[in-house]
């Protein structure tokens, strides 16, 4: 089976025994527990919509591989319309969940690791390539959910990871034998990790001889011995139990990540694909980067689209749709969300192929995009929360909604136009307050890489010295000389 459905995806999940901690609880069911089903549906999305033939162009993909049609959030790029088509992809789907599906990550790290695997083995004539593609092979064969592994817990941020009071606060290999590796720490901010089949472990950052053994990248399946995940809370978590107050009940509110602690995980060697290779850790960050911070003009601009079709939704509820302040905001609205997505098809048509045939994003421009998001989104939000006013903070709940006592009130004094039901006007406020609260904001921010990642990225693939060179050209100095 190459092309899962919704359906046999959730059924995969069921299979894996998962160790899962939310809320002070184990879960025995992620696939039906409230705080983890949204994230389950989300991701739900990537699988069914590969049948839908009214997009079937841009979720699937002939594999390079195989020759067969495979998931696209499986795939290599082979071109830069591939690029561009995965940007397309991402911002029809979050059309349809206004939230993030958490299959990029895998999609992302499993790009990056193979064309920096082929470029390690020409240069150090390892099979670290080889041993990728088998993986691949059966991601593809399998229609498998990778998360994207890369962020280490960091303790100390002043510190290089050898330097950390505990060893374990960046991912490191403890032990190697003839069978493989043992590896201990944690990764952290793991989107889509409970309900993922595998993790593609990556190192986090550049690395120096002194911390070779944190340079690791290896798939584990993600039920592994030793393998511990623990769900983080998010704003709003115990609307999660109800229905109206969610705002965006079938989805919910960003990723569902969680910290993932690896305490003393095997790794057999066919799935090892980095073994202490220091000096090739900072390129596959960079390109697992890269590759992450193309896709934000394309998800967050169709969970734009959603909120800006929320904001002129609510507008018509108040009475204001027609106030040319509000369509004036609605305007700005558009124009920020296609700045968004005109970076990520940027980036991608500048794509161009790695010595591994697989095709790379432009890095400076897929940083741009990254770093607008990490503001323009804020803007957007706050926009969306101008027009929808300030009721969206104040609203009482769904309970007191229906209370046979004081629901009648409830009911009357949210009314707004007459011809708009109460429950109507409560659900799209719930949407725009959920869409523009505090965890999905945060994860604009520092999702793909926290703002001043992108800075340093962007300041390193500037070119400063070329930009002198055409500025002296044109006020008449010798470039070559000060
Ligand atoms: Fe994909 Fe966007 Fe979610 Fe990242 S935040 S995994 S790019 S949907
Ligand atoms: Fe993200």
């Amino acid at each position: 089976m190459t092309l899962k459905t919704g359906e046999a995806y959730r059924e995969s999940l069921k299979a894996l025994k998962l160790n899962v901690y939310a809320n002070g609880e184990k879960i025995e069911s992620i696939v039906d527990h409230p705080l983890i089903r949204p994230h389950v549906n989300a991701a739900s999305m990537t699988y069914d919509l590969a049948h839908d033939p009214s997009c079937e162009d841009l979720v699937t993909v002939t594999s390079h591989l195989t020759g067969r049609k495979i998931n696209r959030f499986t795939h290599i790029h082979q071109s830069t319309d591939d690029l561009l088509k995965k940007v397309r992809m991402l911002r029809m789907i979050s059309q349809k969940t206004g939230t993030c599906y958490q299959r990029c990550v895998g999609f992302d790290a499993l790009n990056a690791v193979y064309s920096v695997t082929y470029e390690m083995d020409q240069q150090l004539g390892t099979d670290y390539h080889q041993r990728l593609k088998h993986f691949l092979h059966d991601v593809q064969e399998n229609d498998l959910m990778v998360a994207g592994s890369m962020t280490d817990p960091k303790g100390d941020r002043s510190l290089k990871p050898s330097q950390q009071a505990d060893p374990d606060l960046y991912v490191h290999i403890v032990e190697k034998n003839d069978r493989g590796i043992v590896i201990r720490g944690a990764k952290a901010h793991m989107t889509g990790i409970v309900n993922s089949h595998e993790m593609l472990v990556m190192p986090t950052t550049a690395l120096g001889e002194e911390d070779k053994s944190y340079a690791v990248s290896c798939a584990i399946p993600t039920d592994a011995p030793g393998v511990i995940h623990i769900f983080g809370r998010q704003t709003n978590d115990e609307r999660k139990y109800g229905q109206i107050d969610q705002g965006n009940a079938k989805f919910g509110i960003v990723g569902g990540e969680a910290l993932t602690v690896l305490e003393n995980v095997f790794v057999p060697w066919e799935r090892v694909f980095m073994c202490e290779e220091h000096e090739w850790a900072g390129v596959l960050v960079e390109r697992f980067a890269s590759y992450h911070r193309q896709n934000y003009g394309g998800c967050k601009g169709g969970v734009s689209d959603i909120l800006i079709g929320a904001t002129a939704t609510i507008a018509e509820y108040n009475g204001t749709a027609k106030a040319s302040h509000v369509k004036e905001k609605i305007t700005e609205m558009v124009h920020l969300t296609e700045t968004l997505f005109s970076g990520s098809i940027a980036c991608s048509a500048q794509g161009s192929p790695t010595l591994s045939g697989a095709y790379l994003v432009d890095p400076l421009l897929a940083n741009v995009v990254k770093q607008n998001v990490t503001r323009l989104i804020y803007e957007i939000a706050r926009l969306a929360q101008d027009i929808a006013g300030g009721f969206i903070a104040t609203l009482p709940s769904e309970k007191d909604l229906v209370h046979p006592e004081i629901g009648k009130y409830v009911q009357k004094y949210f009314k707004g136009v007459a011809s708009v039901s109460t429950e109507n006007r409560i659900r799209i406020a719930r949407l725009i307050e959920n869409m523009t609260g505090g965890t999905a904001l945060v994860e604009s921010m520092h999702g793909a890489g926290s703002p001043q990642a992108q800075r340093v990225m962007i300041m390193r693939q500037a070119n400063l010295e070329n930009k002198k060179r055409l500025a002296k050209i044109l006020a008449g100095i010798n470039p070559d000389q000060n």
